[in-house]
């Protein structure tokens, strides 16, 4: 690989925001702020390792202040009178925002995680986009039900009314888009939000905050507070906060869920996964060769869905394998911006120390190296790892049952279709799993037979803000997306009326 490729410039947009500091500030309420005890740190670009941004470390005075200036604004400013068709009409203009700037915004989200400008073009803006606008329209359909309750001269009805201020921790592997997952739901159901982007991925959050006021949404009702772990703990900690909705590792998602049980605050948990992908001896092999390439190496590993087992037949497991790595080999890798690249950088030196020890543990253990494994040549300090794939006979294996969270594969052979069903089953999680067959009886007797919040049957990852995502057991708890991730950002409140 050379990922010293001369990338094109960025655009005016995207230099014009980070060559200025004033807008890489926390956002609380209409101001941008330094952290209260002026503590920064920088945001890195992984395909070099060197800083491109310095943003402030929010503390838990910062926490507080944003808590505050979102209680403020969903109690008495205007958001809370706000008639649901305008709240519905501020979502479509930061969708309208949003578009607007995608360019920009691809940009900056490519320089910051890594990622292919065009994978952030195609996926993280335009899907954020797709979010507004799904999400705009639901305010006019948010309606509480006439209940017929079996008391005489009674009226009963319900009121769907929002939760209130919401805590939002995301992660770095989609920024602007795990951003527009939560923020947009939140905001149709009427609710304020203080939103935390993980520290390896600051801008984009802070870029959507501006968009939010220039949109004409009220100050203080979309927050922005840069920081690590601490801050969000300091969010997940704060009386002011009335739901917590996470994103990210399941170790942090068991804690805040943890944390929430003890003050009874709602929670919404996106967490880990360790997809099983089958193929099905009747499969489309091309297809499935193909779909489980994406599904595992896609933003180089680092989905929440990724399809990292692989349970192939013991008579086609060879020429999977073989055309697998054949595809790997042929993977292009360089920096986000290079307009050739396919597979970027890992986020962190981090991420890197863990995929590699991961890869090391798969050797170790005594799983098949087939293809990859190494840092490749010309990183130039960036944070490159090579698709990789292992051959391995145990479903025991490390690299078999913990989440890697890199482009790392272990190809699996099975022998029959009883058999498969319940290895895959046999994981603590159950965020995804997919099937590639020809055979419809195959497809949906698997899609019932299989414990994950989302089945794909001859594709993988397939996304829509209508349909609901989500994870089973470890993989997290309640929906986004949806009616279901509107509902996780409402309550419902029952009035009683005598009528004589
Ligand atoms: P993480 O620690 O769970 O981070 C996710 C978010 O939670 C970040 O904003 C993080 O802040 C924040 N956070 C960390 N500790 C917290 C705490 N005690 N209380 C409240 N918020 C806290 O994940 P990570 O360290 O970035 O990645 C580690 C592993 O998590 C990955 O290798 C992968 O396995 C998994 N992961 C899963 C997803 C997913 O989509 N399900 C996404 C990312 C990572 P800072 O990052 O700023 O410290
Ligand atoms: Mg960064």
């Amino acid at each position: 690989m050379d990922a010293s490729t001369v990338t094109p410039p960025l655009s005016d947009a995207a230099r014009a925001f980070l060559d200025a500091p004033e807008r890489q500030r926390l956002l609380i309420g209409e101001e941008r702020r330094e952290a209260a005890d002026g503590r920064t740190f920088d945001s890195l670009d992984p395909a070099t390792g060197q800083p491109i941004a310095r943003v402030p470390q929010a503390g838990a005075a910062d926490v507080d202040a944003a808590v505050r200036a979102a209680r403020a604004a969903f109690e008495s400013g205007p958001w809370a009178t706000l008639p649901a068709a305008d709240r519905g009409r501020l979502l479509t203009r930061l969708a309208g925002l949003v578009a607007d700037h995608a360019e920009e915004l691809a940009e900056l989200e490519s320089l910051d995680n890594g990622k292919p400008v065009k994978l952030a073009r195609v996926v993280d803006v335009a899907q954020t986009v797709a979010h507004f606008e799904y999400f705009a329209g639901w305010p006019t359909k948010i309606e509480g039900d006439v209940v017929p309750v079996r008391v005489p001269d009674t009226l009963c009805y319900t009121l769907r009314e929002p939760v209130g201020v919401c805590g939002q921790i995301i992660p770095w592997n989609f920024p602007l888009l795990m951003a527009a997952w939560k923020v947009a739901p939140a905001l149709a159901a009427g609710c304020t939000v203080v939103l935390k982007p993980a520290e390896q991925t600051p801008l984009t959050a802070l870029r959507l905050g501006e968009l939010a006021l220039e949109a004409g949404i009220p100050p203080g009702v979309v927050n922005v507070v840069t920081g690590d772990g601490e801050t969000g703990a300091a969010l997940v900690d704060h009386p002011g906060v009335d739901k917590i909705a996470f994103t990210g590792s399941t170790v942090v998602g068991r804690e805040i869920g943890a944390k929430a049980g003890r003050a009874l605050k709602r929670v919404t948990l996106e967490l880990g996964g360790k997809s099983p992908s089958i193929i099905l001896p009747d499969a489309d092999l091309d297809a499935a060769v193909k779909g489980s390439f994406q599904a595992i190496y896609f933003n180089t590993g680092q989905a929440c869905n990724a399809g990292s087992r692989l349970f192939v037949p013991r008579e086609s497991f060879d020429q999977v394998v073989g055309a697998l790595a054949d595809r790997a080999r042929a993977a292009r890798l360089g920096p986000g911006l290079a307009p050739d690249t396919q597979l970027g950088p890992l986020v962190s030196e981090d991420q890197l120390r863990r995929v590699t020890g991961y890869i090391e543990a798969g050797r170790e253990e005594g799983a098949e190296l087939v293809v990859g494994g190494g840092v490749p040549d010309g990183a130039n300090g960036g944070y490159f790892v090579e698709p990789t794939l292992f051959a391995a006979t145990s479903d025991d294996l490390r690299i078999a049952r913990e989440e890697i969270f890199g482009p790392v594969l272990v190809a699996l052979p099975y022998e029959s279709v009883e058999e498969v069903a319940e290895r895959a089953n046999d994981s603590e999680y159950g965020l995804a799993a997919g099937v590639w067959t020809r055979s419809l009886a195959s497809a949906h007797r698997l899609a019932s037979l299989l414990r994950a919040g989302s089945i794909y049957i001859n594709q993988w990852g397939m996304s829509d803000p209508a349909a609901p995502f989500g994870g089973y057991k470890a993989s997290g708890i309640g929906r986004e997306h949806g009616h279901a991730g509107l509902d996780a950002y409402l309550e419902t409140k029952t009035v009683w009326a005598t009528l004589r």
